[in-house]
Formats: structure tokens, C-alpha cells, sequence
């Protein structure tokens, strides 16, 4: 394995971007930021619009039915208007934690580094690759391998960002949209305007399986109404939410179904996309793209790892005033 590759070339194309200012501007990214940048989300009118769309989308059908159908179902049994407010409000706030999260920002370098040209140092274009998982897809860093028989190892490789001028760490890539790094990229959601990332992950994953949950709720309840209390004439708005939770469950289940069959083999959205163009993989190899993972460990454990990233607390600094 060659553990560092340079990029001249690299360093050449980049050197405009070295004029780099320290200005609060350039530290924050691309985002619109209030109550203190515990709520942000990026600067980008036409996903702003779009965010805005999917967050009507949600709440117009609740607005629907609580007007129209919920006393009906009121009567016969409570249980079931509070079961579907409670999916509904959980669906509403995921989506808002994962809209309105930070999506694991990594914070700019302001102390650059500097050659004798003022120049950023050439080893900073250079890609250090690091082992990965054998090329069987069986992570065993203990394990001793000859030059005879070592098979190839996926590298993972660390990059230099010559926007954030920081070494990204592994599974970190660069959002343009957002102007930051973003710690375990999965993707830039323009539904979300926001990037879906380490911090948020878990508030996507069940954004979408509650949205489901909440369509089939509008499926059942539109079309049971329906049925039994004066057909399509009579109860239109039923109709109308019985058709709206139809259509409104594909989007979200094909895309929670693309997400198990990658998070079960440890993977992001990112490294899906850039592991099927790098092995030129087909849609039949979907599940097996494990193999080309160097962060592939179990398939229970990547679910686990997948799905349960912790958010950083963030820490406070000692207070003054703090008596020991
Ligand atoms: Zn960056
Ligand atoms: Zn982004």
C-alpha cells in the first residue's frame, strides 16, 4: 500500500484559496444561526423553500383531520386520535431535530501554517492512507500477514481541506452547500437544508419511520371512514387523507429501505456512492458493498454504530464563581 500519495497539482490549483481570512464570516460556514448556534441551518433560500414545503406537508394533514375526523373517531375510541397525535408530534419534531441540528460541524482552523513562501506546507496535498479492512471484508488488525499472502487492504484515507484548512478526520468530507466539514457525511438533504451527519443521523433515520407510521395512520383512518360512514361523496376529506397518506409513504420508505441496506453494512450515503463508482458496482452488488468497507465491522454492530452516535455534549467552560 502506498501510505502517502502526493498531489503537486493539488497545491497548485489550491493556492488561491490560501488567502484566508480569520473573519467571523469564514469561521461560521454557509449558515443562518440563532439562539446562540444551538439552532442553524444553511443559507440557502431554494432549500429554505423546499424545508418549509415538507414542514406544511406535515402538518397539513393533521390540521385536516383533527378538524374533520377526529370527533368522529373520538367517539369510538379516544386511543386513537392520541396514538396518532403522538406519531405525528414525534414525526414533527424529528424532522425539526434533524432540520435544525448541527450535523457534526467541524470547527475551522485559524492558526495556519505557513512555509517560507507563505504558502500552505506541500505535504498538506498529500493523502495519507491508512489500513482498512482486509480485502475480505474481515477487520483484523492483530492478525499477521506476510508480503506472500496479504491480501489488498480498503485504506481509509485522510485529506488535508483546503477551504476549512483542517486535516478532516476519517469519515469527514467537505459540504459546499453548508461551507463546513461535516463529521460522517451521509448527505447534504435539501428537504432538510441541512447536511445529515454524525449529530443528526438518528433524528433522519426517525423522521422517516415515524412520517411512515404517520401515513399509514392517514391510510387506515381516511379509507375506514370512509367505508363506514357515507362512502367517498360524504366524506371527501377522508378520502383526501386516505389518497395523501398513500401517496405521502413511498418517498419516505424507499429511502428508510435504502438506508437499512446500508447501515446494516456500516456504510454512508457518501461512501455508497463513492465505493459503487470507485469498484464499479451495479445495483445487484448493493448488498455486498460491505466488502469494500474499511469501517466494516459486523453487520449488528455497524447497525448499532450506525444508529446510535452520540451527540457531543458540548462542555462548559469553569466558571469563576465556582467554589471548591
Ligand atoms: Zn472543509
Ligand atoms: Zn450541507
Amino acid at each position: 500500500m502506498e501510505w502517502v500519495v502526493s498531489f503537486p497539482q493539488w497545491r497548485k490549483d489550491q493556492t488561491d484559496k490560501d488567502d484566508f481570512e480569520s473573519s467571523e464570516a469564514s469561521l461560521l460556514g454557509n449558515y443562518i444561526l440563532c439562539c446562540g448556534g444551538k439552532v442553524k441551518t444553511a443559507a440557502d433560500p431554494t432549500n429554505l423553500a423546499r424545508m418549509i414545503g415538507v414542514g406544511l406537508i406535515i402538518i397539513t394533514p393533521a390540521v385536516l383531520f383533527y378538524i374533520f375526523d377526529s370527533n368522529w373517531y373520538w367517539e369510538k375510541s379516544p386511543a386513537i386520535v392520541i396514538l396518532f397525535a403522538y406519531t405525528w408530534l414525534l414525526a414533527l419534531g424529528n424532522f425539526l431535530l434533524a432540520a435544525f441540528t448541527d450535523p457534526g460541524t467541524v470547527p475551522r482552523n485559524i492558526h495556519l501554517s505557513r512555509d517560507e513562501s507563505g504558502n500552505s506546507p506541500p505535504e498538506y496535498y498529500n493523502v495519507i492512507r491508512l489500513p482498512g479492512a482486509r480485502k475480505d471484508g474481515v477487520f483484523s488488525p492483530s492478525e499477521e500477514e506476510s508480503e506472500s499472502n496479504a491480501q489488498p487492504r480498503y485504506p481509509i484515507e485522510i485529506k488535508y481541506c483546503t477551504t476549512c484548512h483542517i486535516w478532516r478526520p476519517p469519515r469527514t468530507s467537505h459540504c459546499g452547500t453548508c461551507d463546513s466539514c461535516i463529521s460522517v457525511h451521509d448527505h447534504h438533504c435539501v428537504w432538510l437544508n441541512n447536511c445529515v451527519g454524525v449529530h443528526n443521523y438518528g433524528f433522519f433515520l426517525r423522521f422517516l419511520a415515524f412520517s411512515i407510521l404517520c401515513c399509514s395512520w392517514l391510510i387506515v383512518l381516511g379509507f375506514l371512514r370512509m367505508a363506514q360512514d357515507g362512502g367517498a361523496t360524504k366524506r371527501p376529506i377522508s378520502l383526501l387523507l386516505g389518497i395523501y397518506g398513500s401517496l405521502g409513504i413511498l418517498y419516505p420508505l424507499l429511502l428508510l429501505a435504502f438506508h437499512m441496506v446500508i447501515i446494516w453494512q456500516g456504510i454512508t450515503t457518501r461512501e455508497y456512492l463513492h465505493l459503487t463508482k470507485e469498484h464499479q458496482l451495479s445495483m445487484k452488488d448493493v448488498f455486498r458493498i460491505w466488502k469494500f468497507n474499511p469501517h466494516n465491522v459486523s453487520p449488528i454492530k455497524n447497525f448499532a454504530i450506525q444508529t446510535n452516535r452520540q451527540r457531543v455534549k458540548r462542555s462548559r467552560p469553569p466558571s469563576n464563581n465556582t467554589k471548591t
